[in-house]
């Protein structure tokens, strides 16, 4: 049995869960207690608070865990980061109030700084050699200067709307964030098993994330442009069609790129096109 240690609320939970789910790991919601043994894979999920997690992991309590690279960072816990997972985007920034002229770093010299990664800050200052006050709050940081409690932030940045609607400006971009698998650097071979078969899921799912399985009719004298056409797949599918005059062609496309291939392809003269959503890709 592999344990792995999740969110049990706020913003990592629910991609956490949607991702456990689309590897097909199926957890009961009903029973929300603190330590859930999945129903078909050797998983027991626990759920804790995300500051407690990498440590949690660094000691072996949990075997791996799922948690932002920016608490795995701040907490200095001795866990490895196994995969980057694509969600929970977001960065660690200093921000100042938005009528201060900024100079460079050299504005924080002297300067109180309110944030709850004071050792991730701590270590930015101290590598530019800026001399600030670091005050440590755990929640509301983005008020701090509002009420006279600090001259600058140091906080979590997503889309930058709590900063302005704080009258704050993002000044240095200090660290990127996203969720990360952690693991015990001194797991057993047989838990390591289990963490190579759940990364081989995860591996499927990501994979097929942001692609389309597309289907066409073809001219046969077309196929060429066509497929010229079609970006970076190894050798897409061309089967003969009742009228062999025309084939069928089947490959994966990007959704980013869909219509903008789509067009091209009608223009070559492909019909009937569909395009499918795919739920696992195993490369
Ligand atoms: P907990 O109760 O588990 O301690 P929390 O309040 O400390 O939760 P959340 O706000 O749920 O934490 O954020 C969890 C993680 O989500 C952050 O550490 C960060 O990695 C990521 N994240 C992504 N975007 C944002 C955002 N806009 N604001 C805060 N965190 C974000
Ligand atoms: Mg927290």
């Amino acid at each position: 049995m592999l344990r792995i240690a999740v969110q049990s609320k706020g913003r990592l939970n629910e991609d956490t869960m949607a991702l456990l789910g689309e590897a097909d790991i199926k957890i009961s919601s009903s029973k929300r207690t603190l330590l859930v043994c999945s129903k078909n894979f050797p998983l027991e999920i626990l759920y804790l608070r995300d500051d407690d997690i990498p440590q949690t992991v660094a000691d072996g309590v949990a075997d791996v865990g799922i948690v932002g690279r920016n608490e795995l960072v701040e907490t200095g816990a001795e866990a490895d980061v196994v995969r980057p997972l694509g969600f929970g985007a977001c960065r660690l920034s200093l921000a100042i109030p938005k009528e201060e002229e900024y100079v460079g770093l050299e504005w924080f010299n002297g300067k109180k700084i309110a944030t709850s990664y004071p050792r991730i800050l701590k270590h930015f200052l101290d590598e530019h050699a800026i001399s600030a006050d670091i005050h440590v709050i755990t929640g509301s940081v983005e008020v701090s200067t509002g009420i006279g409690l600090a001259d600058a932030i140091f906080d979590i940045v997503s889309s930058g709307s709590t900063l302005v609607s704080n009258n704050l400006r993002e000044v240095e971009v200090v660290m990127e964030s996203e969720a990360v698998l952690i693991g015990n650097p001194l797991m057993s071979g047989y838990k390591r098993e289990i963490l190579d078969e759940l990364l081989f899921r995860i591996e499927a799912v990501k994979s097929a994330e942001g692609k389309k399985y597309v289907l066409m009719n073809a001219p046969k004298d077309k196929v060429e442009q066509i497929l010229a056409v079609l970006p970076g797949i190894k050798s897409p599918t061309v089967m003969p069609l009742a009228d062999d005059t025309w084939c069928s062609i089947h490959t994966v496309l990007d959704e980013e790129r869909f219509w903008e291939i789509i067009g091209q392809l009608k223009e070559n003269g492909a019909q009937g096109i569909l395009i499918v959503p795919i739920e696992k890709m195993i490369i």
